[in-house]
């Protein structure tokens, strides 16, 4: 998606550790007519593939997923970060390893909000590491449901998450790839 690659050049900021922060846009303060955009986009990806319900994991997940789900006319779940690891049997539950933070937490989905009937998307706003998309697949794969793909708003390619999901099969949508990210300035993949 062009307008992505313009937006993180244009507002996003390269920190230490591989870290983009795209605050001004994406995940603190929100720009909604580029959400929608945004929603709309994963939309037409995965037009035609009878998507019933989307996941995301809270919190920066959320608005996309909201964006995307509006313009699918199918309703979100959000898997939550439960800090406790005692867990009750209504819920499906898989660790999930923070990026920005380091800590591991159990994320939560209740039970009664995914079912075997349902084609999810999972959605967030980063593709890194591919920890937060692979606890989300788990919670999928718990449920009986069965899981069309994944989109990310943003894929830093060289953390290797995505390519890794990739080779496991899965179908991963990324509306921008980025494969090199310093100080100097950012490089995309090129994609269809
Ligand atoms: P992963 O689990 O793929 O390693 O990382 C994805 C998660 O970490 C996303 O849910 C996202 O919130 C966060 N994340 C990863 N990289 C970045 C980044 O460069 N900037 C921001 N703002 N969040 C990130």
């Amino acid at each position: 998606m062009k307008k992505m690659e313009e937006m993180i050049l244009k507002e996003g900021k390269v920190l230490p550790g591989g870290v983009l922060k795209v605050g001004s846009f994406l995940n603190q303060q929100v720009d909604t007519k580029f959400m929608k955009e945004i929603g709309d986009e994963i939309a037409r990806l995965y037009d035609g593939e009878g998507v019933t319900k989307i996941l995301t994991i809270e919190s920066s997940g959320i608005p996309i997923a909201i964006s995307a789900g509006f313009a699918m006319k199918v309703k979100v779940v959000y898997a939550k970060k439960n800090k406790s690891s005692n867990v009750s049997g209504d819920v499906y539950s898989t660790p999930v390893k923070s990026f920005t933070h380091g800590v591991t937490n159990n994320v939560v989905v209740t039970k009664e909000y995914l079912t075997p009937d349902d084609r999810v998307l999972v959605v967030d706003d980063f593709l890194a590491h591919g920890s937060a998309l692979t606890g989300l697949i788990d919670i999928v794969n718990q449920s009986g449901a069965y899981l069309v793909g994944c989109a990310a708003a943003i894929e830093k390619g060289f953390q290797m998450g995505g390519d890794r999901l990739r080779a496991e099969g899965y179908r991963i949508e990324s509306l921008a790839i980025i494969d090199e990210m310093t100080d100097d300035g950012i490089t995309f993949r090129e994609q269809k």
